[in-house]
C-alpha cells in the first residue's frame, strides 16, 4: 500500500511516497530531501502525533486561559484531551508555563498555560 504525504518540517514541503506492508509497517520512504522527512513520514504513517492548543475558562475572568501540550500527543487522543480540557475550571492566578494537567491521559505530555492570567 502506498501513501502520499507532505512533509511539514520546513517550507520546502517535500511530497513523499511511503510504501507500507499490509500489517502497517513502513517499507520505504521516497521523495524526502533530508532525513527529517523520512522520520516524519514514518511517524505520520505509524503513530501520528499533534501538538494541541486550546483555551479553557478561568473562574472570575472574562478572558479564557490559553494552554498547549508540552509535547505532541497521539492524534487518536485529541478528542479525549479536548473533552478533559472542556471540563476544567481554572482558579486564578496562573503563570505562563504552569502545569495545568500533568501527564494527560498518560501520554507524558503536560497541559501548560501559555500566558499569565492574574
Ligand atoms: S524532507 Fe527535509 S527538506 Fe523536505 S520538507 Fe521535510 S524537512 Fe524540509
Amino acid at each position: 500500500m502506498e501513501q502520499i504525504i507532505t512533509c511539514i518540517n520546513c517550507p520546502m514541503g517535500c511530497r513523499m511516497t511511503v510504501n507500507m506492508s499490509p500489517d502497517g509497517k513502513v517499507l520505504s520512504v521516497s521523495g524526502n530531501t533530508c532525513p527529517r522527512g523520512e522520520k516524519y513520514a514514518v511517524q505520520e504513517c505509524t503513530l501520528p502525533v499533534r501538538m494541541i492548543t486550546a483555551v479553557i475558562p478561568a473562574e472570575g475572568s472574562a478572558v479564557p486561559l490559553s494552554v498547549k501540550t508540552s509535547r505532541p500527543v497521539p492524534k487518536a487522543l485529541i478528542r479525549q484531551v479536548m473533552d478533559i480540557l472542556g471540563s476544567i475550571r481554572i482558579t486564578l492566578p496562573v503563570c505562563a508555563g504552569q502545569v495545568i494537567v500533568p501527564d494527560i491521559l498518560q501520554t507524558g505530555s503536560d497541559i501548560i498555560a501559555t500566558r499569565d492570567l492574574p
